[in-house]
């Protein structure tokens, strides 16, 4: 997908600080963590957001979360715990439109879910 920012990530034109990958997944450190473990989690599809599964679609995001899984283990948050999100346009703030899931974790996260200022 052209002017895509995370395709370009996969494809390697733009650099990115990778802690997995496999042939149908990427995930790698978030330029601007908002915890001590911020990394993004994105399937090789091409897939604008959640809004746009379809078909085998919702079996890759099952999948998804076994890589979730796995990585939560490899960079020691499995067992202190963590948490996935995925923003879904525009009033979740969703900016990259390549479905991604944040997996945050490595320090006590606030409340499940929060309402900012700039959304009152
Ligand atoms: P969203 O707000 O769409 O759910 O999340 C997009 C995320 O992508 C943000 O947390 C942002 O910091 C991250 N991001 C934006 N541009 C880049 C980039 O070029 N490289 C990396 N690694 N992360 C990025
Ligand atoms: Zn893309």
């Amino acid at each position: 997908m052209e002017n895509c920012l995370f395709c370009k990530i996969i494809e390697g034109s733009i650099p990115s600080n990778k802690v997995y990958e496999d042939e149908k997944f990427l995930v790698f450190h978030d330029i601007q963590p908002a915890a001590p473990v911020h990394v993004l989690i994105i399937p090789k599809k091409h897939i604008a957001s959640a809004n746009e599964l379809q078909g085998g679609d919702f079996a890759l995001i099952g999948d998804l979360h076994k890589v979730a899984q796995q990585v939560a283990q490899q960079l020691g948050v499995a067992d202190t715990g963590y948490r996935l999100i995925n923003n879904c346009g525009v009033d979740s703030g969703q900016a990259v439109h390549h479905i991604h899931y944040h997996l945050l974790g490595g320090v006590k996260l606030g409340a499940l879910v929060g309402i900012s200022d700039s959304h009152a």
